[in-house]
C-alpha cells in the first residue's frame, strides 16, 4: 500500500511519497534556501515550477530556463532528487539538459491532448518519470487519455496528481475537492501512483493540512505541497504556501489509516452497518423509482395539454426547498444540490422518452 507503488522510481519513497518546493522558482537564493530546509524531509523530490502557466496573462510567469540550473545546484546541495512542470517539448529538452530526475505535466495542459501528445513525443525514449495532473474541468477521460498517450510513447514510470478542479460555485476552497474523479481513476487504474495536491484545492495554507489528512484516508500514496520560505513574499501562490517549518509539522501529524484492520469485532460492526446501507441504498432506489413513475405520467399529462418538460418556476422552487431541507439534516448544500440536479435530469430525460416515443 501506500508509497510503495512509486518503489522502481529510483526516487526515495518512503511509506508517504511527498514532493515539496515553492510554486514557481523565483532567485537562487529562495530555490537553494527553501531546498536546504526540506534537505533531510525525507521528500521524494524537490517541486518548483519554472515556466508558470497562468489562467490568464499578465501575472508572473516564470524565470525560464535559468531557475533550472538554480534547481540543479539544491540538488547538488542538498541530494535531493527535483522536478518540474512541463508544458511543451521545448521545456522537455531543458529539463534533459539539467538532468532533472521528474517532469509533471499541468492541469491546464492535461486539458489539450494536442499538448500531451507534443509531451509524450519529446518525452519518448528519456525513461523519465512523468506524473500528471488532473484536467482543470471534471473530466476524467481527458486525465486517463493523457497517461495513456504517454503510455503508449513507452513511459514506465507513470503517476498521477490530484489538484481538484475549478468551479463557479462560490466555496471554501479554491479548487474544488471533486473527490469522486480520483476515487474513479484509483478504481479504473488500481496500479498507478496517485499523489494529492491540497495546495492547490485548499487556496489557502491554514486549510492545507486538513486536506492532506483527508486525502491520506482516501489512501492516496502521498502530496505535493507548495512550500515557500517566505509565502507573503511568493511571486505566485502566496496564499496556499506552506513555510517549511509548518510543511513538517504537518507531515509529523498527518495519519495514515490502513484498508483493513485484524479485529474480529471491528469486522462484525463494519458488517452489520454495511447491511444497514445496502438496505437503505434499496429503500432509496426504491423511492426514486418511484419518484420517477409519477414524473412519468407528469410527462404524460403535459403531452396532452402541451406544456413544456421543463417547468423553470417549479424547479426553483424545488431546488430551494430540497436544498433547505438538506441542511437541516446535516447535508451540504452543494451535495443536495448536485443530488437534485441529476434527479431532475433524469426526470427529463424519461419525460422526453414519452414526449419521443409519442411522436413517432
Ligand atoms: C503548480 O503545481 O504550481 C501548478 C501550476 O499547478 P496546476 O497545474 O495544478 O494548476
Ligand atoms: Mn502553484
Amino acid at each position: 500500500m501506500g508509497g510503495k507503488r512509486f518503489s522502481g522510481w529510483g526516487l526515495p519513497s518512503g511509506d508517504l511519497f511527498l514532493a515539496a518546493g515553492p510554486c514557481s522558482a523565483e532567485s537562487e537564493e529562495q530555490v537553494l534556501e527553501t531546498a536546504r530546509a526540506l534537505a533531510d524531509s525525507g521528500i521524494g523530490f524537490f517541486r518548483a515550477g519554472i515556466w508558470k502557466p497562468r489562467t490568464r496573462p499578465g501575472g508572473f510567469e516564470g524565470v525560464g530556463a535559468p531557475g533550472l540550473a538554480w534547481m540543479a545546484k539544491a540538488r547538488e546541495a542538498t541530494g535531493l532528487k527535483i522536478g518540474t512542470e512541463v508544458a511543451e517539448p521545448a521545456h522537455v529538452e531543458a529539463c534533459l539538459e539539467q538532468g532533472v530526475d521528474l517532469v509533471w505535466i499541468g492541469a491546464r495542459t492535461t486539458t489539450s491532448p494536442f499538448a500531451v501528445q507534443a509531451l509524450a513525443e519529446a518525452l519518448r525514449g528519456t525513461g523519465l518519470p512523468v506524473l500528471v495532473k488532473n484536467p482543470m474541468s471534471a473530466d476524467i477521460g481527458l486525465w486517463i487519455g493523457a497517461l495513456e498517450r504517454l503510455a503508449n510513447a513507452g513511459l514506465d514510470r507513470l503517476g498521477a496528481i490530484h489538484r481538484g478542479v475549478g468551479s463557479s460555485l462560490e466555496m471554501r476552497y479554491r479548487n474544488a475537492p471533486a473527490w469522486r474523479m480520483p476515487i474513479e481513476l484509483m478504481r479504473r487504474m488500481p496500479d498507478l501512483p496517485i499523489l494529492c495536491d491540497p495546495s492547490h484545492i485548499a487556496g489557502r495554507a491554514d486549510l492545507v493540512p486538513a486536506i492532506a489528512q483527508e486525502a491520506m484516508d482516501l489512501l492516496f500514496d502521498g502530496l505535493m505541497v507548495e512550500v515557500h520560505p517566505e509565502p507573503p513574499r511568493a511571486l505566485s501562490d502566496a496564499a496556499q504556501q506552506l513555510t517549511p517549518t509548518r510543511f513538517l509539522e504537518m507531515v509529523a501529524r498527518l495519519v495514515r489509516p490502513s484498508e483493513s484492520s485484524d479485529s474480529v469485532d471491528f469486522a462484525k460492526q463494519l458488517g452489520a452497518l454495511r447491511e444497514s446501507v445496502d438496505e437503505i441504498d434499496g429503500q432509496l432506489l426504491e423511492l426514486l423509482g418511484r419518484r420517477m413513475e409519477v414524473v412519468r405520467e407528469m410527462g404524460r399529462i403535459k403531452t396532452e395539454q402541451n406544456v413544456s418538460t421543463l417547468q423553470p418556476h417549479r424547479w426553483q422552487e424545488i431546488l430551494q426547498d430540497r436544498v433547505r431541507r438538506g441542511e437541516a439534516l446535516s447535508m451540504s448544500a452543494d451535495f443536495v444540490q448536485q443530488l437534485m440536479q441529476s434527479i431532475h435530469e433524469e426526470a427529463i430525460r424519461q419525460q422526453e422518452i414519452r414526449r419521443v416515443d409519442g411522436a413517432q
